[in-house]
């Protein structure tokens, strides 16, 4: 039992290093992803769940590796907000989303995801603004995504953040709602103009009463604060039908489409009304 404990400590040391070591790898690749063009833009629709029209394309980015192929945003973004390349990423980000959606067929809404690096970056303002003006998309036409633990520290600083975003005409999207502790009484100071709730809240649909309970409860809060309220994940038709029992009004899932290439994004605009 000993030599096996100890083997299962060299084990565990061993895939220790081994993350470490990709951690490395994946953070010194972050530094020439975007010269190289491994870096690209794919947007997923987000619908009106009573016409099953698009109303707002959300951007996520993708990095084709060339050892390890693709990796997860989840994996990468962290590692990029470490090393204080998210600014620069980020910056390419707003342009190019906010480049595409000067194109599209349809004047739909483009989200754009916020890390909380980029969030505190003094240049933020002077950045969004200039690409504005460069890109010619009216700034209602920009979501900006936030998540509530972005938001968690000093609340008058981020208040004030989030006031001079607003003022460039930008709208704000509280993101993955319900996964951090933000009470609501501190919710309700924050000016925004939209809620997202996380996608395990959908996953617990239609069966669990608390996933019915969080999204009754944040879709009546919606209604009487006139803030958008849109559901994550939706994966499935029960699901959908559960949503809109509920009085949601908008989603997002695999179930209307995966994120797709900037290329493949007009072509979905012209489909009819999903059902
Ligand atoms: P997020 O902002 O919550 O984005 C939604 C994630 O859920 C995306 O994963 C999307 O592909 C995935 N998703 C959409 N519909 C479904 C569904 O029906 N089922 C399931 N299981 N998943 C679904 P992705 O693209 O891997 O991104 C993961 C996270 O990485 C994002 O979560 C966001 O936090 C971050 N991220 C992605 N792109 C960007 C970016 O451009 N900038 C920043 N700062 N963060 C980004
Ligand atoms: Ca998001
Ligand atoms: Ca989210
Ligand atoms: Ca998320």
């Amino acid at each position: 039992a000993k030599s096996g404990g100890r083997g299962t400590f060299r084990f565990f040391e061993r895939s220790m290093e081994a993350a470490a070591r990709r951690k490395q790898m994946l953070k010194a690749g972050l530094r020439t992803a975007l010269q190289r063009g491994e870096l690209s833009l794919h947007f997923q629709p987000l619908v009106d769940l009573r016409s099953g029209r698009v109303t707002c394309l959300e951007t996520l980015l993708r990095w084709h590796h060339p050892v390890h192929g693709h990796v997860s945003p989840a994996e990468f973004i962290p590692l990029a907000e470490e090393s204080g390349l998210i600014i620069r990423i980020g910056e390419w980000i707003l342009r190019g989303a906010c480049a595409e959606a000067a194109q599209w067929p349809e004047p739909v809404n483009v989200a754009i995801n916020l890390s909380a690096v980029q969030f505190r970056d003094p240049g933020l303002l002077s950045t969004l603004a200039e690409t504005l003006k460069l890109s010619g998309l009216p700034p209602g036409r920009v979501e900006l995504e936030i998540t509530e633990s972005t938001l968690l520290q000093d609340d008058q600083a981020n208040i004030a953040t989030l006031e001079a975003l607003r003022g460039l005409g930008v709208r704000i999207a509280l993101d993955d709602f319900g996964t951090g502790f933000s009470s609501l009484g501190y919710l309700l100071r924050i000016p925004f103009d939209k809620i997202k709730i996380d996608r395990s809240f959908i996953a617990g649909l239609p069966g669990r009463v608390e996933s019915n309970a969080v999204i009754s409860a944040v879709v009546s809060m919606g209604r009487s604060l006139s803030l958008s309220v849109t559901a994550e994940g939706v994966e499935s038709a029960e699901q959908l039908a559960a949503l809109r029992q509920l009085g949601c009004t908008e989603g997002q899932g695999y179930l209307f489409s995966r994120p797709v290439p900037a290329a493949k994004v007009a072509a979905l605009l012209r489909q009819p009304p999903f059902a």
